[in-house]
């Protein structure tokens, strides 16, 4: 027999992977200069040097090859602690602390910890990123969402009325893939708020998972408020993959604030949890790249003059699209409900986009910003003719 339910997570690419794969297709076709890809958010910018030369250096030393404790090394941990510690002023413990590959590990061992019965729900916040509901699904519980207000905030108030007790477990992204939103500090309160007397009412904890891969990648002065200082149950998934450009070494970390509820136990159950699904011993070379490089950012500039540029091209083509704050994704507007009908007419042009179906809203669609500035000069006219053809302009 074959678990029909992985056979289908296998069998299905994500529309994201869908599109790219037409896109090379595509481009071999009607060749490269042709074809406008918005859709893959792979950091465009190289890595810091130091983590290059920390690479080119350790990768020598014999012993680097080697499997590291479970939990990852100690070294790594406290380095990890010790710059939060600078940077936010909140102390994190390095024996709460995980090393996973990536945030993706993170969250589903995260996720495997804390779900226990198959009545237990995740909550999260519309749109967010498509692969929740894999690792919510994998842990045996039930994704629900709360939608975002018109700017993509968290609305406390819409939360309020699809929270129930069987919520263990909420998901907050920010900065947001897809939407780009900052949560303000204001509507961080607010959730704490909510979330601390739903604990009350419900008799059990409800923990928060920041998952912060995009946690650098800040605009016009945003600032990403530190979630464990708002909420004493909460859980980091942290990645590497976007703030330093290594997402192909899958490095990043969980951290279980040291305020949380049984936060001992909560760490064995993840340690239990990386076990039971084999994700021990996160990639050693990249764990030491982390000790000696913890403060390092890739120079994430480009980002915002990416974002700036497809936004003039955008609106001067009729569209429209709230501003984001952070992450490299631009969500805009579709001029038809229907996203998905959108996206194919704009394939036709060359112009490939994902449309909001898969991130839990309808009608938007997600561009990647992390991109070379040329394809958003190249792809002006495709933009124009499209904004023509739904007379918008
Ligand atoms: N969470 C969000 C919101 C993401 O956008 C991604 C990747 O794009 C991940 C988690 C997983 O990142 P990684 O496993 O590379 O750290």
């Amino acid at each position: 027999m074959i678990n029909e339910k992985m056979y289908a997570l296998g069998a299905t690419k994500s529309k994201i992977r869908e599109l790219f794969e037409y896109g090379k297709e595509l481009s071999a076709k009607i060749g490269a200069e042709n074809v406008f890809d918005y859709t893959l958010g792979n950091p465009s910018v190289p890595c810091p040097e130091k983590v290059t030369s920390v690479i080119i250096n350790e990768v020598q030393n014999p012993s680097i090859h080697g499997y590291t404790s479970a939990q990852g090394n100690l070294p790594v941990r406290k380095a990890i602690c010790n710059y939060n510690l600078k940077r936010y002023g909140f102390e994190l413990s390095p024996e709460l602390t995980y090393m996973t590959c990536g945030a993706a590990a993170g969250l589903a061992i995260t996720l495997k910890a804390i779900i226990s019965s198959p009545s237990d729900k995740v909550l999260t916040f519309a749109p967010y990123f498509p692969e929740y509901k894999v690792f919510a699904e994998n842990a045996g519980a039930t994704l629900i969402t709360a939608p975002c207000s018109e700017v993509f905030d968290i609305d406390a108030k819409l939360v309020k009325d699809v929270i129930c007790s069987d919520v263990q477990a909420v998901i907050l992204n920010s900065p947001n893939n897809p939407s780009g939103t900052v949560y303000t500090e204001d509507a961080l309160i607010s959730l704490a708020s909510l979330l601390q007397s739903k604990e009350k009412e419900y008799g059990h904890p409800i923990y928060l998972i920041a998952d912060e891969p995009y946690r650098e990648i800040l605009f016009d002065g945003a600032v990403c408020p530190f979630i464990p200082k708002y909420y004493k149950n909460t859980v980091i998934c942290y990645s590497y993959s976007k703030a330093l450009s290594v997402p192909g070494e899958r490095i990043g970390y969980v951290s279980v604030s040291p305020s949380c509820d049984n936060a001992q136990k909560l760490y064995l159950a993840i340690a239990g949890a990386g076990r039971s699904l084999g994700y021990v011993c996160a990639p050693s070379l990249f764990q030491k790249v982390i000790e000696l490089c913890v403060d390092e950012v890739a120079d994430t500039s480009i980002y915002k003059d990416n974002r700036d540029a497809l936004i003039k091209v955008l609106n001067s083509s009729g569209f429209t699209c709230v501003n984001p704050k952070g992450a490299f994704y631009i969500f805009m507007k579709s001029p038809t409900p229907n996203a998905e009908d959108f996206c194919d007419y704009a394939k036709t042009l060359g112009l490939l986009l994902v449309p909001s179906n898969s991130f839990g809203v309808n009608g938007y669609v997600r561009l990647a910003t992390c991109i070379s500035p040329d394809l958003i000069t190249r792809s002006e006219q495709a933009f124009i003719k499209l904004g023509k053809h739904y007379g918008l302009i």
